[in-house]
């Protein structure tokens, strides 16, 4: 960092600089006059730890590291007229963030002291402060919240599957556990309905992979519409999904399963009207929570239940 001049000796005028827009400048500028103009090489740092002062770029950019509330790296950028390090000055503590020249830069370095008298006899200088640091919370709330929507964004990414939307398997094993834990606790009943769609790798093999896909969306909604508010729809696997149920005892749970059998009986998958339905079908397997079952005995116990209905022949529900 290179002395270069009084600010009263340089060619910079006080009118360019945001801090003073809209002040009294004939009674900012003695003030300016002894204040210091510095030349700063481009990549060279200003690291300010023991006085705060306030440093506004005349010419060139300044890149002033920033961090977020998330714990990331940022890099404002500061063009002519504009300034950093005000914060330090008015609570009075060395700022310890970075600031690089971005290019070969000018700065005039105003001291905390006369920043302070400044503002003691300049409403203008104070008001344009205020407005300066009134932006700058707005800009970094603003940062903030698109972090909070991104990082809910990747939350929801990662628990639920990407194909159908439904809960994917680690919301699962995240939520299963509670979600009996809660039942046994409370004493009330928890239900599972084990799905599997019917000839799935034949279908693939006769219509292709896409409209697979298709018909794994068309049978998820299926499910997530018959269902409460308070029920859950995972896609535990391939083409298996599951319907959680809280508070729902063996009888109701089957006449879930029913509405589920029947609706994906009359799922239209191909717009085409000559293809007569069923366009597909499910096997169902249904448990109700037993005292001495924990999540995954629950999980055997519907699964061996939708393997009784395989067997028995498809397109129907056992317990
Ligand atoms: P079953 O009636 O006994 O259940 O017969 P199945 O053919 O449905 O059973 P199987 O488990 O042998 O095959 C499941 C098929 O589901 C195999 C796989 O190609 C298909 N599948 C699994 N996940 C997807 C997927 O994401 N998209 C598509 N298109 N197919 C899938
Ligand atoms: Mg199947
Ligand atoms: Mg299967």
């Amino acid at each position: 960092m290179d002395h270069v001049d009084k600010f009263g000796a340089s060619r910079y005028a006080v009118q360019d600089l945001q801090l003073f827009r809209d002040t009294d400048i004939p009674a900012v500028k003695p003030a300016l006059a002894n204040c210091e103009v510095v030349r700063v090489a481009r990549g060279e740092q200003i690291l300010d730890t023991v006085r705060a002062r306030l440093y506004i770029v005349l010419s060139g950019a300044l890149g002033v590291a920033g961090e977020t509330a998330m714990g990331d790296a940022t890099i404002d950028r500061i063009l002519p007229g504009e300034s950093a390090g005000a914060e330090s000055v008015l609570d009075d503590a060395a700022d310890l963030t970075t600031m690089t020249a971005l290019e070969d830069t000018e700065l005039l370095v105003i001291e905390s002291d006369v920043l302070w008298t400044l503002i003691d006899e300049n409403n203008g200088v104070a008001r344009n402060l205020l407005r300066l640091l009134s932006f700058r919370i707005r800009a970094a709330n603003a940062l903030l919240r698109r972090r909070q929507k991104l990082g809910q964004f990747y939350r929801e990414l990662s628990l639920n599957d990407g194909l159908t939307g439904l809960y994917n398997r680690a919301w699962l094993a995240d939520m299963l556990p509670k979600l009996v834990g809660r039942a046994r606790q409370d004493g009330t009943p928890l239900s599972l309905v084990m799905v599997d769609l019917d000839h799935f790798k034949g279908f693939n093999d006769s219509h292709g992979h896409l409209i697979g896909d298709h018909a794994l969306t068309v049978a998820a909604s299926v499910i997530k519409n018959a269902l409460r508010p308070s029920d859950f729809a995972v896609r535990y696997g391939g083409e298996e999904m599951m319907a959680l149920l809280p508070n729902t005892g063996l009888p109701a749970a089957l006449m879930v399963a029913e509405r589920l059998c029947t609706r994906m009986r009359d799922a239209v998958v191909f717009t085409d009207m000559r293809q007569p339905l069923p366009h597909i079908t499910g096997s169902f397997g249904v448990a109700a929570l037993r005292p001495d079952q924990d999540e995954l005995k629950l999980i055997e116990a519907a699964d061996a239940a939708l393997y009784r209905a395989k067997e028995a022949g498809r397109n129907r529900i056992c317990t």
